[in-house]
């Protein structure tokens, strides 16, 4: 049975786009973080450009021996907004892919990405992780099942929290008044 480790971040639907604001520095990870697709390019970019909390993430994981490969795919399922996978592992480094949902505003998108992140660095963090079994070990650990996904998905309040963090700082760095949308209305 293949085995996802699957996350699910707040999917609360913004009502309308919010405008990006300007990427001052055209990081987009380095050789840790792997965007495969030029909007996950873009996700990576405005998230380090606009929001701290995002920032440290990737510094985090860009100071380890964790890979991320990043990637904006339909080929996820409709009731998430991310997920984590487990890729392999290779000496000292491990591989994992983060699938971000495309059907998504680019605020939200970010935020799912940084909720993913927060994910690798718990990863990171233990590293007797190094197969999809030694994954479910962790969050079986430090997370509790999702209810998101009817087998095999996991959750953290850790990575929960990073991608409220995350959307908040963006909120602010548009200055848009969201705060009434932005109250959790999860749907799974
Ligand atoms: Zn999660």
């Amino acid at each position: 049975m293949r085995w996802l480790l699957s996350v699910v971040l707040c999917s609360a639907l913004l009502v309308s786009n919010l405008i990006a604001a300007p990427a001052g520095k055209s990081r987009e990870g380095g050789p840790r973080i792997r965007p495969q697709d030029p909007r996950s390019a873009q996700l990576l970019r405005d998230g380090m450009a606009r929001s701290a909390t995002f920032r440290a993430l990737v510094d985090q994981i860009e100071a380890s021996q964790v890979f991320v490969y990043v990637q904006v795919s339909p080929f996820i399922k409709a009731s998430l907004a991310g997920q984590l996978t487990w890729m392999t592992q290779a000496g000292p480094y491990r591989y994992l892919r983060a699938t971000i949902s495309p059907d998504q505003t680019s605020n939200q998108a970010i935020a799912s990405l940084g909720h993913e992140l927060q994910h690798a660095v718990e990863v990171m963090g233990d590293t007797n992780v190094v197969s999809e079994q030694t994954l479910v070990s962790l969050y079986k650990r430090i997370g509790q099942p999702s209810s998101a996904v009817a087998t095999s998905g996991w959750e953290t309040i850790a990575a929960q929290e990073a991608g409220f963090q995350v959307r908040r700082e963006l909120v602010d760095t548009t200055g848009a008044v969201m705060a009434a949308v932005l109250t959790e209305n999860v749907h799974l």
